[in-house]
């Protein structure tokens, strides 16, 4: 496998910038462009996991910056391949000339992920840890990142494994049963069996239940902001968001598409949509922002209702309210413009949510009421930053379709039928949990998981 080479650390200047290079051409590479103070140091000489001080030079024995050169030996570097890291100074002129001379010394330059794609093919982590570096690189919040990490550690693939084994105890089983009958055997306990299989399906849908709040985690909460036009709904956004992102305007129906944001409420993040509100209309476009308003409703997991506390509730406040109510979901009832003379009382609202709020949106007024209100309606107990989950749909689906497997052989197993059946489906949860893992994963899989990943990772 070739040589590679690039940045590890962010675009931009920084303290120190790292150029990593792996792969079996790595200390000769590093040689060429960087010289030890200590003559007495060859950097093909030396031990892994250790140092050399000294600088960078390009061809014509320019020096181009002072650097601390790191070895690890294979198989003991995060790839498994002789890996040198270069630590210089983070100008990103220096960093990328360090990296051009790299590449003048016989490296390729890496793609997005490659080092860790190389970690994976030699058996320094499994798909699923790998996956969860790369969370870990995009880890918004606190809980994010620990449960990336736990997953990094190899939480979720122990899990997996567990089950996974026992599948395969059991078609260890099955498959001498099946395949050698004129041997002495013992037969297949098939009530065993079905505990067996019974206590996978559990296991596995554990996981899959955690799948749910992992992805409060790692996304957020999604978050609609409804209401009818002027109410307010652009101005909360804003004030949620803490600067001006959606267009505030005094026509009403102006936000007529949907608009996405993150926002971080201490532990918990809000990923929010402003709507178009839920009114009719005969505006096709805003119609159009109507349906997807009455879909973002449906699916989301947190509704924030706003009305304005200055206009009596009309037909098309009461026909919200009880849309929402009919849906059944975590509601915060916001009721804003307090600071204007007041035409609705609270005591109005109570039978749709007993979250309810008065805020001014455009003096800031109840922010940090409502802030705390929707913190503890996600915390603790909506997540647990110990369960290990699923990072992303590949995983999930590849769990559902092992899931599905298991339900069948139970089925099976249930109906009496042979236990060649039982063996096939049995087999292919197995292989469905494989792929999950890697283990098995086809390479088209393996490319797409590292495609996400960025260069120098
Ligand atoms: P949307 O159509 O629901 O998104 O409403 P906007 O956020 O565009 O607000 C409509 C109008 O109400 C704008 O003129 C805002 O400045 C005004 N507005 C929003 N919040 C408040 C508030 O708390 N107090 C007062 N007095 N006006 C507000």
């Amino acid at each position: 496998m070739s040589t590679i080479c690039a940045v590890s650390t962010p675009p931009g200047v920084g303290g120190i910038a790292v150029i990593r290079i792996s792969g079996e051409g790595a200390l000769a590479a590093a040689g060429r462009v960087f010289f030890p103070f200590d003559s007495d140091k060859r950097v093909s000489n030396m031990p892994g996991y250790t140092c050399a001080y000294g600088e960078v030079r390009d061809k014509t024995g320019r020096t181009v910056d002072d650097a601390v050169l790191t070895v690890f030996r294979a198989p003991r570097s995060y790839t498994g391949e002789d890996v040198c890291e270069i630590s210089c100074h983070g100008g990103v002129f220096v960093t990328r000339k360090i990296l051009r001379l790299c590449i003048d010394a016989g490296c390729t330059p890496a793609m997005a992920g490659e080092f860790t794609k190389r970690a994976f093919l030699n058996g320094k982590l499994s798909l699923t840890q790998a996956e969860a570096v790369s969370d870990m690189l995009s880890a918004e919040g606190d809980l994010a990142l620990s449960s990336a990490s736990l997953a990094r550690k190899g939480r979720l693939y122990a899990g997996i494994k567990a089950i996974s084994d026992s599948l395969i105890k059991s078609l260890g089983e099955l498959a001498a049963w099946v395949d050698y009958p004129e041997e002495d055997i013992p037969e297949v306990d098939e009530g065993e069996l079905l505990l067996t299989l019974k206590d996978d399906r559990a296991a596995l849908k554990k996981l899959l239940r955690d799948y749910d709040s992992g992805m409060i985690i790692k996304n957020g909460v999604d978050t609609v902001i409804a209401g009818k036009p002027n109410v307010g709904k652009s101005t909360l956004m804003n004030l949620l968001l803490g600067y001006e992102r959606s267009i505030v305007t005094d026509i009403a129906g102006t936000t007529r598409d949907v608009i996405e944001e993150s926002v971080r409420l201490g532990a918990v993040t809000l990923k929010i949509s402003d709507t178009a509100g839920i009114h009719g209309t005969d505006d096709t476009v805003e119609k159009m922002g109507v349906a997807l308003a009455k879909n973002r409703l449906a699916e989301c997991r947190l509704i924030i209702a706003v009305f304005d506390i200055s206009q009596p509730l009309d037909d098309e406040d009461t026909e919200l309210l009880e849309y929402i109510a009919s849906l059944d979901k975590k509601t915060v009832i916001v009721l804003n413009k307090t600071d204007r003379a007041q035409a609705v009382d609270k005591s109005g609202f109570l039978k749709y949510s007993d979250k309810i709020i008065a805020i001014s949106a455009s003096s800031g007024e109840g922010r940090d009421e409502l802030s705390e209100m929707i913190e503890t309606m996600f915390t603790p107990e909506d997540y647990n930053a110990d369960s290990t989950v699923f990072a992303n749909e590949r995983q999930k689906l590849c769990a559902e379709k092992a899931l599905g497997c298991i339900e069948d052989a139970i089925a099976a197993l249930e109906a009496g039928l042979t236990l060649d059946a039982v063996t096939v489906t049995v087999d292919r949860a197995a292989e469905h949990l494989a792929e999950l893992t890697g283990e098995k994963a086809s390479e088209a899989v393996v490319n797409e998981v590292f495609s996400k990943f960025c260069v120098g990772k």
